[in-house]
């Protein structure tokens, strides 16, 4: 499942390391490892990868200088920052600098697993579901940006694509407007965004219902939010 998802490791401890290389490794990831700063640097200039998980403290340059660095540079790749404990303002600085996320030393590995996961399924919904699927009756194309209805094209926008990503990742699931807010614009929600959201998903259930107003795909759960019923 987690096959062609490379993730780049900066950890300066070998027993870190190598811990980290083979417990990801076992989970089918494609692992590059750096022990120090002026390595990372040279590996994020020279490839692309998935996720970055990267060590506070490191030889050469920080975690914390690479981490602004490429952030400026606009790289977008999510980053978990390994602090080691009494890191804590570290930690905030850490988030404040750009990193998606943080874990602190010693670590579990399930723990990470669970974090990666969530943060590769948050940036890129299409890992959870192909790029081309079925959603109740509909075809839907992901990177085309367009729905099949009854063999009629229907272009959709980036954003109805992950709502619908989001939906067909999560059948038979309630999903609040935070979730879905959190999700599709990648931030968390405020109050007047709840409309932001509902109007949203008017607007993709014209697209996609058959009758808008008795809507089968999508429906609402009142008071909580939206729910794929998949049968
Ligand atoms: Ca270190």
């Amino acid at each position: 499942m987690e096959e062609n998802v490379s993730i780049l490791i900066v950890e300066d401890e070998p027993r870190i390391r190598s811990g980290l290389i083979d417990f990801l490794e076992f989970h089918d990831y494609m692992v590059t490892a750096v022990e120090d700063g002026l390595e990372a640097q040279r590996a994020v200039r020279d490839h692309r990868y998935d996720l970055i998980l990267l060590d506070l403290m490191l030889p050469k340059i920080s975690g914390e200088d690479l981490c602004r660095q490429w952030r400026q540079n606009g790289l977008t790749t999510p980053i978990i920052m390994l602090t080691a404990k009494g890191q804590e303002r570290e930690k905030i600085n850490g988030l404040d600098l750009g990193a998606d996320d943080y874990v602190t030393k010693p670590f579990s590995l399930e723990e990470l697993l669970a974090r990666i996961r969530a943060i590769l399924r948050r940036t890129d919904p299409a890992r959870s579901v192909g790029q081309r699927f079925q959603f109740g009756s509909l075809q839907v194309d992901i990177s085309g940006l367009k729905v099949i209805v009854d063999g009629q094209e229907i272009p959709i926008s980036k954003r109805q694509a992950m709502m619908i990503q989001t939906f067909a990742a999560n059948p038979n699931r309630v999903i609040s407007r935070e979730e879905l807010y959190e999700k599709v614009w990648g931030e968390s929600m405020n109050e007047i965004e709840t409309r932001t959201v509902d109007m949203h998903i008017a607007k993709l259930r014209s697209k996609i219902e058959p009758d808008p107003n008795e809507p089968t795909l999508i429906k609402t759960v009142r008071g909580v939010g939206y729910m794929y019923e998949s049968q």
